[in-house]
């Protein structure tokens, strides 16, 4: 007689603690299986793992092969042959092994699962394969909507900026267009007088040819930026640049009983950017300007707009060019210094209060920066100036078409 207490005791306890093992295992949302390479034999799979492929390892062999795991050829015949795992040093084998896609779509389940695979040394000694596929679709379905979303606001950002452009495109367009009209009724009032030469008349022409196509051009580019393009770099001289922009400002305020001065450095270097842009950022300063002195009723002697343009940081090799607006109007309160580059920020009955926000973006492409500040005298605010600067180097910089060099048309 044998007393077999310990060893049915040793065995009970054997088998609780294999139930506890599969209770926990069965429980997982992931499936788990384990088969040996190069066998079709079906060591270990959880409950999951037997809802979606069955008692087979179909399931877990298809997984390996879609995660681009190193595949054996060997079947349950050719066990004993040399398996193509022959040579590998042990650790490498035992290591886990991370799959080539971790997260992949089971056609046959409609799912994403994310991967996970590890060799192992089974009890009996044989080198087997664990599979651990967790099921990730509710994470992809979310990331796929947060991305839908995201271009969603994106589209609804740059509509909005092209509701606020559909008016101030108007606004940009009259300039070109009531410089047409200028010379045109000048054109007609000299050949009434019959004042009117061939030297004068091509001269005139070459003009309003010049202003049809700068209309052009600023419907192109602002297509462009609702389209979000990087934008349209060129070498440019700051004191073409100013021409161009003395040419407009002059006819607008000239209406508006305001005097406008310009004042260019000599020799200042060559910058590399998108001209119609930077022209429009200080056409609306200007414009900006010009509603603040005419709201501040300044009389006829306190009236003006002007921009200074000089190089900027220290050496013969200037680091930046800097632009100064500087009006002579209320400027701003000091609550709002912080909200003027706030899109629909306006203090004006019929202003948008999307003309500094894009021009904060339009100089931020161009790796600048833009900032403002009242001018006092005695304690009293006698103006506002904005002054803006552009690197040199920005020759360098942003790259047409690059997306370091797009600018963004940024809300708030
Ligand atoms: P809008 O001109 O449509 O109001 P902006 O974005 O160009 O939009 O300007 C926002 C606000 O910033 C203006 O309403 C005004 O209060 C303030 N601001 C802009 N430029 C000046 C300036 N030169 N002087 C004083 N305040 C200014």
């Amino acid at each position: 007689m044998n007393d077999s207490t310990i060893p049915t005791r040793i065995a009970r306890q054997l088998a609780a603690a294999q139930e506890r093992f599969r209770t926990v295992l069965d429980a997982l949302d992931a499936s788990v299986s384990v088969a040996p390479i190069g066998s079709v034999e079906l060591l270990f799979a959880n409950r999951r793992y037997r809802q979606w492929f069955g008692e087979t390892t179909d399931g877990h062999l298809a997984l390996l092969a879609q995660g681009g795991a190193p595949q054996t050829n060997a079947t349950d015949e050719s066990v004993d042959a040399v398996d193509s795992f022959v040579g590998l040093p042990l650790d490498d084998l035992t290591h886990s092994f991370a799959p080539d896609h971790t997260d992949i779509y089971v056609q046959q389940l409609g799912r994403w699962v994310e991967l996970k695979s590890r060799y192992l040394t089974w009890v009996d000694g044989r080198l087997v394969q664990m599979v651990i596929a967790v099921d990730v679709t509710a994470r992809h379905d979310a990331e796929e909507r947060a991305a839908a979303q995201e271009e969603h606001t994106q589209a609804v950002g740059r509509l909005i900026t092209m509701g606020e452009m559909a008016s101030s495109v108007a606004h940009e367009l009259n300039q070109p267009l009531a410089a047409i009209s200028n010379y045109c009724a000048g054109i007609i009032s000299r050949s009434d007088s019959a004042r009117l030469d061939a030297a004068e008349l091509h001269d005139v022409l070459e003009k309003i040819a010049h202003q049809a196509q700068r209309a052009g051009q600023i419907v192109q580019h602002i297509r462009a930026f609702v389209k979000r393009s990087a934008p349209q770099l060129q070498v440019a001289n700051p004191r073409e640049l100013m021409d161009q922009v003395t040419e407009l400002a002059e006819i607008s305020l000239r209406r508006r009983h305001i005097t406008f001065e310009s004042l260019v450095d000599d020799d200042l270097p060559d910058l590399c950017i998108d001209p119609v842009l930077v022209e429009q950022v200080l056409l609306n300063l200007i414009r900006n300007g010009a509603d603040s002195v005419d709201s501040a009723e300044r009389p006829s002697d306190r009236r003006s707009v002007k921009v200074c343009v000089r190089a900027r940081g220290c050496g013969c090799e200037p680091a930046a060019i800097e632009f100064r607006v500087t009006d002579t109007g209320a400027g701003f309160a000091a609550e709002n210094a912080n909200r003027l580059y706030e899109a629909f920020f306006s203090t004006k009955s019929d202003g948008m209060g999307m003309g500094l926000n894009l021009c904060r973006s339009i100089i931020e492409a161009h790796r600048g920066r833009i900032s403002a500040t009242n001018l006092y005298n005695d304690g009293e605010v006698v103006g506002c100036r904005f002054t803006f600067w552009i690197p040199v180097s920005a020759r360098s910089a942003p790259h047409p078409g690059s997306q370091a060099g797009s600018y963004s048309n940024s809300i708030g």
